[in-house]
């Protein structure tokens, strides 16, 4: 109550200070403010954004974007660059959908050239990835092949290095989920699928891709609150997001002295094609998102800046940190 009491009266103070200086800001945002847009109008977090109960759909994995009712929000409208990742060079798995895409929308408009990776079947949602790179005037490269192939993880990595002419950002982002009630029904080739993916293809990619970044290159993972808070349908799934989180952590440390820097995020439920293509029950597809403070789910657009801010030059003094969001819902 105490704790209550001191942080309201500092808010109220801060309410203030904001004020007096409220008083003056305009004109100089006017005159002297470098680098001063128009005000982005205020957003209620809860209200305006699509919201639980969702129709019932279910697609083949790996699932479409363009097929998902309602489409999902990944900034193709609304994300606005301001040059904070000018004359970068990414590579970003699983970018043709979901928070990927988001990400190399957000990155191509930040002013970086973009290699995706994705599955051969999701051709038609990387194209249209690849225009809107084109669009923002960035250098867009698709590099579709299977992760789960130690080769293929190498010479994407060599292909993505080539053909941007250097190599500074690394999203490992590809994930594979799938949902089973008991672990009586997990199969093993199921188990291998989700730790190939998740595990053994992100080991691959960042291996081939240390030996190739220079000083000041940064590496941004995708776990889950799943790593803290493991649903019991997504067992598998969880521990590798444990370990992903586990693991940047570590090699944090590692690649301090060679200058790179490394940080995951912890993203709660977002509506991505992963959820509607076996990610999820159709129970709780229905009312995803519905246990957040928030009440529904993430769109895509709404993490991408996360991963903005941790490639950017921004975040020099930013390593070994997992960065959550999930509506509401804490993590630690
Ligand atoms: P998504 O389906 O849009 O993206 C996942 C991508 O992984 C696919 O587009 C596909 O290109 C790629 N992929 C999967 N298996 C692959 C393989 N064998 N080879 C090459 N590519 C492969 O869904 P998303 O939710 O945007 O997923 C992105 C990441 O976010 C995943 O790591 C996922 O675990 C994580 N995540 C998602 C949520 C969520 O609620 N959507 C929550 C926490 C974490
Ligand atoms: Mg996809």
């Amino acid at each position: 109550m105490d704790e209550f009491k001191t942080s309201r009266r500092y808010l109220l103070q801060g309410a203030a200070i904001t004020a007096a200086v409220g008083f003056t800001a305009p004109a100089l945002a006017q005159s002297t403010t470098p680098g001063a847009t128009a005000a982005t109008p205020l957003r209620n977090p809860q209200g305006g954004f699509p919201k639980p109960p969702f129709t019932e759909q279910s697609q083949p994995w790996p699932g479409l974007a363009s097929k998902m009712n309602p489409r999902p929000d990944h900034g193709e409208d609304s994300y606005q660059g301001s040059g904070q990742l000018s004359g970068r060079r990414a590579l970003i798995t699983g970018g043709d959908s979901g928070i990927g895409r988001a990400v190399a929308i957000a990155f191509a408009r930040e002013g970086a050239d973009v290699a995706i990776n994705y599955l051969p079947a999701e051709e038609a949602d990387a194209q249209e990835v690849v225009k809107l790179i084109r669009d923002a005037g960035r250098k867009a490269v698709a590099i579709p092949g299977d992760l789960r192939d130690p080769d293929f993880c190498r010479n994407l990595v060599q292909q993505a290095h080539t053909a941007l002419g250097g190599l500074d950002i690394l999203v490992s982002n590809a994930g594979r989920q799938h949902s089973y009630d008991s672990i009586l029904d997990i199969p093993d080739e199921q188990f291998d699928w989700t730790v190939k993916t998740n595990l053994y293809a992100m080991f691959w990619v960042t291996k081939a891709a240390v030996a190739l970044m220079p000083e000041g290159s940064a590496i941004v993972y995708t776990a889950s609150v799943n790593a803290y808070d493991p649903s019991k349908n997504l067992l598998d799934y969880a521990m590798t997001k444990a370990g992903i989180a586990n693991f940047s952590k570590g090699l944090a440390k590692q690649l301090a002295d060679r200058g790179i820097r490394v940080n995951a995020v912890a993203p709660g439920p977002f509506w991505t094609p992963l959820q509607v293509s076996g990610g999820q029950t159709m129970e709780k597809l229905k009312s995803f998102g519905s246990d957040t403070p928030l009440k529904r789910p993430g769109q895509p657009a709404e993490i991408a800046g996360l991963y903005v801010q941790l490639a950017s030059a921004k975040s020099t003094y930013v390593t070994g940190q997992v960065f959550g969001a999930s509506g509401g819902a804490g993590q630690p």
